[in-house]
C-alpha cells in the first residue's frame, strides 16, 4: 500500500495502474479516524475494483463556524494499519495547503435536496462536501465511489451532483454499519460519555421502533410515525432533538401529514439527528413501502 500526500505524484501513480490495467479504479473519500463502517466501503471497493485508493482529509469547507473542525479526532497510524489490512492500495492524505493552495472562490452548489434535514442544521456543510468530492474525483478520476448511507442525504445529494455534471463515476451506497447494541458507527461516538453513549441508543431503538410499528400497522401516516420517533427520542433526558423526519428519498421532498406512509411509491427515509452534550449524531433508515408490507 502507497501513501501519497500530494496530487502530482497521486496522478503519476494512478497513471502507473491504468497503464497496467489494474482498473476500475475504486475510491473511498473519509475524513479518517477510521472504524468499521470506513472499512466495509474499502472492502467493498476491493471487491469491485483493480485499484483501491482510498483519501483522508479533514476538509474545513465542510465544517461551520463553531463546530468540531480543530477537534475531528485524529489518528493517521491507526488509519494506516485498517486501510492496508482492508485492501486499500493507496491512501491519499493531502494537507489543507495541497487541496486548497489559494482561497476558494469555485464551489459546487447542489439546490434543494440541501435545504432539508443536515443541510438546514448546517448550512454550507453540502456546498463544502460537493466542492471537495468534486476535487477529488478530478484528481483521482474513479470508475467507483463508494459512499455509506450513514450519511444517505449526502448520498442523494453526491447522485444528483455527478448526474447534473455529467461526471463520469458510478456512485456505490453502501449500508450503515453499527455496534452489536444498535448505535450507528460514527467517528464522532469517542466524544460521548458512557452516559450520553448509553443514552445514544434511542437514535436507532426509535427507528427500529417505527419500522416495527409500521409493519404491525400499529402507525400508518406520516404524522403519527414522527410523532412516535420524536417520543422515542425524549427517553433520553441528555437528547435534544435537531430534527427527526420522514421524507422521500432520494429527493427529500416532505410527505404530507396524513398521508399513509405505506401508499407512498418509492423510497422514502426516516432521519434523525439530535446532539447529547457537544455531540451532534445522526442515524437514519431508508426504506419503502413494499419492504415494510412483504413484512405485514
Ligand atoms: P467520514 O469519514 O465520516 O466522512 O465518512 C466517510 C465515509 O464513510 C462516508 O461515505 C460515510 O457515509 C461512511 N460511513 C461513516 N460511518 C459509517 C457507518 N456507520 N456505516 C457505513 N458507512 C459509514
Amino acid at each position: 500500500m502507497r501513501v501519497i500526500r500530494t496530487i502530482k505524484e497521486l496522478r503519476e501513480a494512478l497513471e502507473y495502474m491504468r497503464a497496467g490495467g489494474h482498473t476500475p479504479i475504486g475510491f473511498v473519500p473519509t475524513m479518517g479516524y477510521l472504524h468499521e463502517g470506513h472499512a466495509s466501503l474499502v472492502r467493498r471497493a476491493a471487491e469491485a475494483s483493480g485499484t483501491v485508493v482510498m483519501s483522508i482529509f479533514v476538509n474545513p469547507l465542510q465544517f461551520g463556524p463553531g463546530e468540531d473542525y480543530a477537534t475531528y479526532p485524529r489518528d493517521e497510524r491507526r488509519d494506516l494499519e485498517l486501510a492496508e489490512r482492508e485492501g486499500a492500495d493507496i491512501v491519499f492524505i493531502p494537507s489543507v495547503e495541497e487541496m486548497y493552495p489559494q482561497a476558494v472562490k469555485t464551489t459546487v452548489s447542489v439546490s434543494s435536496l440541501t435545504e432539508r434535514l443536515c443541510g438546514a442544521s448546517r448550512p454550507g456543510h453540502f456546498d463544502g462536501v460537493a466542492t471537495v468530492v468534486s476535487k477529488l474525483f478530478n484528481i483521482v478520476q474513479p470508475d467507483l465511489a463508494f459512499f455509506g448511507l450513514k450519511d444517505a442525504q449526502q448520498v442523494a445529494v453526491l447522485r444528483r451532483m455527478v448526474s447534473d455534471l455529467n461526471m463520469n463515476v458510478q456512485i456505490v451506497a453502501c449500508p450503515i454499519m453499527r455496534e452489536s447494541d444498535g448505535l450507528a458507527l460514527s467517528s464522532r461516538n469517542v466524544y460521548l460519555s458512557a452516559e450520553e453513549r448509553s443514552q445514544a441508543l434511542v437514535l436507532s431503538r426509535s427507528l427500529r421502533a417505527v419500522r416495527k410499528a409500521l409493519e404491525e400497522g400499529t402507525v400508518h401516516t406520516a404524522e403519527e410515525a414522527r410523532a412516535m420517533l420524536m417520543s422515542g427520542i425524549r427517553e433520553s433526558q441528555l437528547a435534544v432533538i435537531d430534527y427527526a423526519e420522514i421524507l422521500t428519498y432520494p429527493d427529500l421532498e416532505p410527505i404530507a401529514g396524513e398521508q399513509a406512509l405505506l401508499s407512498v411509491p418509492g423510497e422514502m427515509i426516516m432521519a434523525l439527528a439530535v446532539k447529547f452534550g457537544t455531540t451532534r449524531l445522526i442515524d437514519n433508515n431508508v426504506f419503502t413501502a413494499k419492504e415494510v408490507r412483504v413484512l405485514v
